[in-house]
């Protein structure tokens, strides 16, 4: 059994624990503290809590889950990735993004063990769904990136494994805690929720108070070609989909980035940048065009750089707006899912070694 994570709670929550464990008024400061702005990541640490109630506390709820393994950097510098192993020992990653001016630091996290979408060219697809991440793992991977790095995160993305909208109150939650002023502090215009286009979910959102940001991650102009490598698009179709997104800028004034992965020969032919462009007439969006990096055992390649920036102007031409993502640490396999995808693809080829042995 997971226990409760502290990092999931509000002071209020924190406090009225605190009263039913019988603590005075001021221990829940003290304990607010050394979660949020001193982020102990042990019982030990806390030294002006008595030893009992650390006891009693470390008895009952979790203060950090996440254990690092696995740590890449990119050749650059600016990414780094971390896979962290959680309780039930499952490999979960997240992502750290500089900007060459090194003012944006992009923590990128992900919302669940597996995925349950099967996308095509997406690593996270290759393995098991095995659970969704709680809340208090969600902000543990921010928090642990931050104190690894020594680096204060600007933007949060839940982009990483998992699609945040089909475990929509944990994330709520979790961007809600990574939001709060008795939280991490980050503002809710830097942190984006990234969905396949789960429409219950986009509806939900949009009557959410905050600020967050959404991102829809589209990959092709039409139903027909959508349905092929995006599989959710059969349930949550094109033409619906863009409808709800219509009402939910025009209900939120807030826009919609719109991520779509080039695939040579099969998305990224200008007609396709010319019906995307009639598709989207109308919503407000930002679209982020990228270029795909190729997963282990994937036929696929990115079209030649040419060809993507010819892409992009066609959606500029239609007085769209549209970045080319230059592809930020494809080589430390930091695509949505990748390095974990490469420990299960490594730990099942040592188990059948093992096993080969074994029949020797
Ligand atoms: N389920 C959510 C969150 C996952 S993030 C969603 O679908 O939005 C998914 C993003 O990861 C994609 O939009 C894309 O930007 C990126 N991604 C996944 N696989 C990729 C690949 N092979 N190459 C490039 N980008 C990839």
């Amino acid at each position: 059994m997971i226990k409760p994570h502290l990092l999931s709670y509000t002071s209020e929550e924190i406090a009225s624990l605190l009263s039913d464990l019988k603590q005075p008024k001021f221990r829940a400061k003290q304990l607010v503290d050394w979660i949020f702005i001193k982020r102990a990541a042990s019982w030990e640490e806390m030294r002006n809590i008595p030893k009992e109630l650390r006891a009693q506390l470390s008895d009952k709820y979790t203060l950090r889950g996440l254990t690092p393994g696995e740590h890449k950097i990119s050749a650059d510098g600016l990414t780094e990735k971390w896979l962290f192993e959680t309780e039930d020992q499952h490999g979960v990653e997240a992502v750290l993004i500089r900007d060459k001016k090194l003012s944006r630091r992009t923590v990128c996290i992900s919302s669940s063990l597996g995925c349950r979408l099967g996308c095509v060219f997406c690593a996270s697809a290759q393995g098991p769904f095995i659970r969704d991440l709680t809340a208090g793992e969600m902000v543990e991977e921010v928090a642990q990136v931050e104190a690894l790095s020594g680096e204060g995160a600007t933007n949060v993305v839940f982009m990483g494994t998992g699609e945040p909208f089909l475990n929509y109150d944990e994330v709520l939650l979790a961007a809600r805690r990574i939001n709060a002023a008795d939280g991490f502090g980050i503002g809710a215009r830097h942190i984006t929720i990234s969905t396949v286009g789960v429409i219950p979910g986009i509806e939900l959102f949009a009557a959410e108070p905050e600020d967050f940001r959404l991102a829809v991650s589209l990959h092709a102009p039409n139903q027909a070609a959508r349905e092929k490598i995006v599989p959710a698009a059969k349930k949550w179709e094109l033409g619906r989909l863009l409808s709800v997104l219509r009402r939910y800028t025009r209900a939120t004034r807030r826009e919609v980035t719109f991520e779509y992965i080039l695939i040579d020969g099969f998305n990224a032919h200008p007609n396709d940048a010319i019906l995307l462009a009639e598709n989207l007439s109308g919503i407000p969006c930002k679209i982020n065009c990228i270029p795909y990096n190729p997963i282990p055992g994937s036929e696929w390649r990115p079209p030649e750089a040419r060809t993507c920036r010819e892409f992009v102007a066609i959606l500029e031409d239609r007085g769209l707006r549209a970045t080319l993502r230059a592809e930020k640490g494809s080589d430390i396999s930091a695509a949505c899912g990748q390095l974990r995808a490469y420990r299960l693809l490594k730990n099942s080829q040592e188990a059948k070694r093992h096993n080969d042995k074994g029949k020797k």
